[in-house]
């Protein structure tokens, strides 16, 4: 049995968390099945001789049906071959052929080998998987599994050594991969949270891992927002709970700081994808200086298109590290007045549902 954080405890029966994740926190308990299961049940007409366009659109017609099957479920799903699920492995695995699973789009072979801009290659790069304690109160204790590179460059990025390869992480198979899963969620965790790094580079690996899987539990994706929309589509029916965060209120910001251009456009899009097809938590890490740019239009939007209900952690923890300490607005810490603005943006644009 767990000694779990004590703010950890008796969480998912709160309010705000019952009516942002009602869902989840139903998977967690026991009382609804993960969406992979039920998408491994949904029988799929296709073959693999068929051309990428016509699975996209068998993918596209079934995702439509996928909610109302989620919805009308009363018995324990029982895996079919050739399923929803299988389809989406199928379209990953040809999709690493030239990779657009982030919206880098390199289009790097990485079937042959090739490494695109995040350098993740054919298998995972595993670099810790273990229960983590430091998450939102809800996700605890969370199966953590930290994977290499990113699709983005933070000058301020904390997980620099893992995303930007300066130390090796164990090569392992989906199968090897689904061993982890088993042993975290033996060890009594809510969920899978699938990170890096960015998880995005193993859209095939994850879908693949969880084929392996024979134990119920929720799926976290937790990614830097910026993944392609057909990554948007294999997510949809596979992730029980996204876990984004909302970077940059402008694509200025985030192409000087990130290196992700149209990262606006492309971070809303996936939020509301992420609505549609599952249930979110929001984070914001409030950068020194970026109050006005950032944290206002993110909260605005967040209140206008998700809801003044939605689930949003807004982080105070912010400090220099690898490159940041060069850049004239994040070489420091948050200023006192600057978390209180943050919080009071916050209230005036009226979200009600912050992480604690
Ligand atoms: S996930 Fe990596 S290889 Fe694929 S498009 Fe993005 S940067 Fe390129």
């Amino acid at each position: 049995m767990w000694t779990t954080r004590p703010d950890a405890k008796g969480i998912l029966d709160l309010p705000g968390v019952q009516t942002a994740l009602p869902r989840y926190v139903d998977v967690v308990k026991g009382k609804k099945y993960p969406k992979y299961m039920i998408a491994q049940s949904i029988e799929a007409q296709y073959s693999r001789r068929d051309s990428t366009e016509t699975l996209w659109e068998k993918h596209d017609q079934l995702l439509e049906t996928y909610n109302e099957t989620e919805t009308n479920i009363k018995r324990k799903p029982r895996k079919t071959t050739n399923s929803f699920h299988d389809l989406k492995i199928l379209l990953a695995h040809r999709l690493m052929q030239s990779c657009i699973f982030c919206e880098r789009r390199c289009g790097a072979d990485r079937l042959h080998g090739d490494k695109g801009y995040c350098r993740a290659g054919r298998n995972f790069s595993m670099f810790s998987a273990f229960p983590h304690m430091g998450e939102e109160p809800e996700l605890v204790p969370s199966g953590t599994i930290f994977t290499g590179g990113c699709s983005i460059r933070c000058l301020h990025c904390q997980n620099w050594d893992i995303s930007q390869w300066h130390s090796n992480g164990d090569s392992l198979t989906p199968e090897m991969m689904a061993h982890q899963v088993t042993e975290l969620t033996e060890k009594g965790c809510r969920n899978i949270n699938m990170v890096g790094g960015d998880p995005t580079p193993y859209v095939w690996h994850w879908l693949e891992t969880f084929n392996h899987v024979k134990k119920p539990i929720a799926t976290v994706w937790n990614s830097n927002s910026w993944y392609s929309q057909e990554t948007a589509k294999l997510l949809a029916g596979f992730i029980d709970l996204y876990l984004l965060d909302f970077k940059y209120g402008n694509n200025q910001c985030a192409e000087e700081i990130s290196d992700a251009p149209g990262y606006w456009e492309v971070a809303t899009r996936n939020h509301l994808m992420a609505k549609e097809y599952g249930e979110l938590i929001i984070r914001v890490l409030v950068l020194p200086g970026h109050n006005e740019c950032c944290t206002r239009p993110i909260l605005q939007w967040i209140h206008d298109n998700l809801g003044p209900e939605t689930r949003v952690n807004l982080m105070f923890q912010y400090h220099p590290e690898w490159r940041a300490s060069k850049h004239p607005q994040l070489n420091r810490r948050l200023s006192l007045t600057e978390k209180l603005d943050a919080k009071k943006i916050a209230e005036e644009v009226g979200l009600i549902n912050l992480v604690e």
